[in-house]
């Protein structure tokens, strides 16, 4: 199957005792076994539950992957991730990652042994130079937030390969999701998502995702979801199925007004700089050109006004554009990651990362391009 297929076909049957075409939300905890030790594949829905198998089989397919797991929310599947280290283990992750994935890296993980360090990984000696014997996993995430900057996933996997072909590679793919890029198919052996963003798609629900290719890893992946328990419920899943079958054609939309949103701002008067691995002057575009099948939703830009008043009179005066957290809707979103998603970083790690006052993040929706423009128009003026 050719991935547009997949999304609607993926790793789908029709429940088997009604032939209902649409894999219902099985909202039960438990299953009726006729003896002891008899029973239809399922005991007890943390361990398993049909609605989530029927959203597993589709997270593995639309990857390119064998074994697909949901979780309560992403950061759910990151802490699984992290669990499948022992004390003394070395992570090496990317210095612009999520920050709720760093939170748990530094607040919760570190406590209990694992080691971190965050390196730039825009070239892959930056990772390897750091790589001792103790070194289990790589963490990346492409492309990066607020600014988009893209990580070469093939470099990265092959250059620490050559290093110890045991390092796992794991890739954040929330941003880009299987539309734009597969990481399995580039040299990664875990992909993790926040499918609360683009594979659900509607801003209706928290879930995670995790990925593999590998049977080994699926066993761990599995024993540690069903004995810490962060399972995605039976509704949770139905709904990231339900958006999953639309991945393709949202996403295509999400491309297509992104690029004419950062077309629009570049050329604006009042617009310093826009991010958008699409635009020929961004840093890393011949790598996402390479990468990416097309660009994605995310456009970030700094108006020139760089203070706070400005920035708040952009967002208050925006009417399409809701001011919240979160992306990867039908809906345009924005968010001020200097004192939303970024807040927390001290001032100078902040001037480092370039989170300025002037800095605003736009999530594309799918909505009509002419109404964004003209949105986005009124408001800048
Ligand atoms: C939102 C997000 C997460 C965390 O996922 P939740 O579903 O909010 O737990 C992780 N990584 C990225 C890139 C995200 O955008």
């Amino acid at each position: 199957m050719k991935f547009n297929t997949k999304t609607i076909h993926g790793g789908q049957s029709h429940e088997a005792s009604t032939g209902a075409v649409v894999p219902p939300i099985f909202q039960t905890s438990t299953y009726a076994q006729p003896s002891p030790g008899v029973n239809k594949g399922y005991e007890y829905s943390r361990i398993t539950n049909p609605s989530r198998t029927a959203l597993q089989n589709a997270f593995a397919a639309i990857e390119n992957g064998t074994h697909g797991f949901a979780f309560s929310s992403g950061i759910a599947a990151v802490d699984c991730v992290l669990r499948l280290l022992s004390p003394g283990d070395e992570i090496i992750a990317g210095k612009d990652i999520y920050g709720g994935s760093y939170r748990m890296f530094t607040q919760l993980f570190q406590k209990y042994g694992l080691k971190f360090h965050f390196a730039d990984m825009a070239k892959p000696e930056n990772v390897t130079n750091v790589i001792t014997s103790n070194t289990k996993l790589i963490w990346l995430e492409t492309p990066s937030n607020p600014l988009l900057k893209i990580v070469n996933i093939q470099a990265i996997a092959s250059a620490t390969k050559k290093v110890n072909p045991n390092i796992l590679i794991a890739v954040d793919n929330t941003f880009a999701t299987p539309y734009l890029q597969k990481p399995l198919d580039l040299g990664a052996d875990i992909i993790m998502h926040s499918a609360t963003k683009y594979l659900s798609g509607h801003s209706d629900v928290v879930i995670g995702a995790l990925i593999v290719k590998n049977e080994q890893l699926a066993k761990d992946i599995h024993f540690i979801q069903y004995a810490a328990g962060a399972i995605a419920g039976p509704i949770d899943c139905f709904l990231a199925l339900r958006g999953i079958k639309t991945l393709h054609v949202r996403m295509q939309r999400h491309c297509e007004n992104a690029k004419a949103v950062a077309n629009y701002l570049v050329k604006h008067p009042k617009v310093a700089s826009v991010y958008y691995p699409g635009l020929e002057n961004h840093s890393n575009h011949t790598i996402a050109k390479e990468q990416m099948n097309d660009f994605g939703g995310m456009v970030s830009f700094k108006l020139k006004d760089n203070n706070k008043e400005a920035a708040t009179q952009f967002i208050e005066n925006a009417k399409l554009f809701t001011l919240a957290e979160s992306l990867g809707g039908v809906e345009s979103l924005m968010s001020y990651p200097i004192s939303m998603s970024h807040a927390s970083l001290p001032d100078a790690e902040k001037e480092v990362l370039g989170i300025s006052h002037s800095l605003i993040r736009l999530s594309i929706g799918i909505e009509d391009i002419d109404d964004l423009l003209k949105d986005l128009e009124q408001a800048l003026s």
